[in-house]
């Protein structure tokens, strides 16, 4: 609902953004996509809740 639809004829499904991310508690990389980047993620292997845009690889 809050999407600019800034890009005609961008497909939507490609406006999220992949970045690579490392938890920072046990360094796993992953990627995280840029509407995650508002809230915390949280880390496949470790389970622990982090902030991603802190954390970029
Ligand atoms: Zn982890």
């Amino acid at each position: 609902m809050t999407d600019p639809q800034h890009c005609p004829g961008f497909e939507s499904n490609k406006s999220l953004t992949a970045i690579k991310v490392v938890c920072p508690v046990c360094k796993a990389e992953m990627e995280a996509f840029s509407d995650e980047l508002e809230k915390q993620i949280t880390c496949s292997q470790c389970k622990k809740a982090f902030d991603p845009k802190a954390n970029k690889a």
